[in-house]
């Protein structure tokens, strides 16, 4: 007999693809630990309609909408004029909705998006407990923690008078040392919003401000697991003890297979070309394909995209490349012509069976925390092209740190990756001993993923106890 239900967990990630997943996943998680649970991910009515969500029939993680400011049919120019809706009709949207099913509930949970620290005021003034889910990884947070703090680089916009920098390894090397960040960083290295503060000030504003009142919340959820960010898990849960990993966010299917038909996150905002790529890569022998991809956020420049498209013919491998339609336009226009039969250019595709299959020897990759993490669960080495926000630490920890792959010169005059460049860090990771060695350590990684997620990890425990907790609070 089913127990009455006891706890409902809210799970509400800003609604980017990038931040659904890992979220919807965790939601997913947290349905299977009981019967007396239960799991609503609340995504925004602009972003999802029916038919982007695709849940397997066992999950029992159900899906709610909410009012986000943007009306039917609307068209929003720019993102930070979306923010601008966001803010001022999620509050009252998500309040609204919390109320509609408190009445009904033992005891409330929100699990909400770090980037939207304020969801943990309506949590308190509504009575519910309040747990901030991290989307990037440790070693980003405590640098973006830091700065807030005042206590790096002097860089922070809210605290001009802010203490100078904290370890910094002499400024003639231009390299940092961050408490617990294994790594020494250069100015490369860092997210862009801090070295380059001009570029997106209110991206800058957000990603600081999950750190404004985050030692408020009841839990700190991160999307790592211990093994891979020791140094910095160990820093933060000495100072908070409320922290949990609980990560990789991947489908069961590709780790401990413990969920039922959890082969997909189930929430696509893209519409993936799947059979075709699947087709495609079914017909290639094992180890033959480069998969390209850059999320779903990114934006290349034009002359970008010609020497990548270059550089890929160059190298004279089979390549998948993921180009959103957004995107096509910038392509070389005689590149796909010409009955060149190496490559494939999808608009979307499954990257989580693309990066399963033994075809694929190797990701290029923007380095988004969510296609690292991935392309380590999954063994596949990697080469990374940082563009934006958290992907030039990201870059960095996967060669300096995990060792699963190389990283691309930027030619610093004319600010691209040159096509002899990209064609060089391709068969770096697919030829050689240099590339063996890559995919040794990636498969190392896949193993310890699987052994965090699986009955007893330390994921897997955590999230055991952030469940136990909720009872017997
Ligand atoms: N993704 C996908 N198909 C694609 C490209 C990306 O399903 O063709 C997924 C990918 O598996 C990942 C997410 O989109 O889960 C992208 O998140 P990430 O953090 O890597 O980058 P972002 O898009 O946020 O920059």
């Amino acid at each position: 007999m089913e127990m009455a239900t006891r706890i409902h967990i809210i799970v509400f990630p800003f609604p980017v693809q990038g931040h659904i997943n890992p979220m919807l996943q965790f939601a997913k998680r947290l349905a299977s630990k009981g019967t007396g649970i239960k799991v609503t991910l609340v995504t925004t009515t602009s972003s999802t309609s029916s038919n982007s969500i695709q849940l397997a029939e066992s999950s029992s993680v159900n899906i709610e909408s909410i009012y986000d400011g943007v009306d039917e049919g609307e068209k929003i120019e720019s993102f930070d004029l979306y923010l601008e809706r966001f803010k001022v009709a999620i509050p009252r949207s998500l309040a609204e909705f919390i109320q509609s099913i408190k009445k009904q509930e033992n005891k409330l949970v929100l699990v909400y998006d770090s980037v939207i620290p304020w969801a943990l005021d309506i949590a308190r003034q509504l009575g519910v407990y309040g747990a901030s889910f991290f989307t990037q990884s440790c070693a980003v947070c405590a640098i973006y923690y830091h700065v807030n703090q005042g206590s790096l680089l002097n860089i922070n916009p809210h605290r001009p008078q802010g203490r100078q920098g904290i370890a910094a390894a002499g400024s003639s090397s231009s390299m940092v040392s961050v408490p617990s960040v294994p790594v020494l960083l250069g100015i490369n290295d860092l997210p862009s919003f801090i070295c380059d503060t001009d570029s997106y000030p209110f991206l800058l504003t957000i990603v600081l401000d999950q750190f404004s009142n985050f030692h408020k919340a009841d839990w700190l959820l991160f999307n790592t697991f211990d093994k891979l960010e020791r140094e910095v898990v160990n820093w933060m849960s000495s100072r908070w003890p409320m922290i949990k990993t609980v990560g990789p966010t991947i489908p069961s299917m590709y780790l401990d297979k413990r969920l039922e038909d959890d082969r997909d996150y189930g929430l696509n905002l893209f519409k993936p070309d799947a059979e075709a790529c699947m087709k495609w890569l079914e017909s290639k022998e094992s180890r033959s394909v480069v998969y390209v991809s850059f999320g779903s956020l990114a934006n290349l420049g034009e002359l970008q995209m010609e020497e990548l498209a270059w550089g890929l013919l160059m190298s004279n491998t089979y390549f998948l490349w993921v180009v959103r339609a957004s995107e096509q336009s910038k392509l070389p226009s005689n590149f796909m012509g010409g009955g060149n039969s190496k490559g494939l250019v999808v608009n979307w595709c499954p990257q989580l069976e693309v990066l399963a299959h033994r075809a694929v020897g190797c990701f290029v990759t923007h380095c988004g925390w969510n296609s690292t993490l991935e392309a380590l669960s999954l063994g596949v080495p990697m080469v990374a092209m940082p563009q934006w926000t958290d992907q030039a630490t990201n870059a960095k920890c996967i060669v300096d740190v995990w060792h699963a792959g190389v990283r691309v010169r930027v030619d610093n005059e004319k600010g691209l990756v040159s096509r002899d460049e990209f064609e060089l860090c391709i068969r770096q990771v697919m030829e050689g001993e240099k590339g063996n060695e890559l995919r040794k350590n990636a498969v190392r990684w896949k193993e310890l993923a699987k052994e965090a997620v699986h009955e007893g990890g330390s994921s897997d425990n955590n999230i055991e106890e952030f469940v136990s907790e909720l009872v017997s609070t």
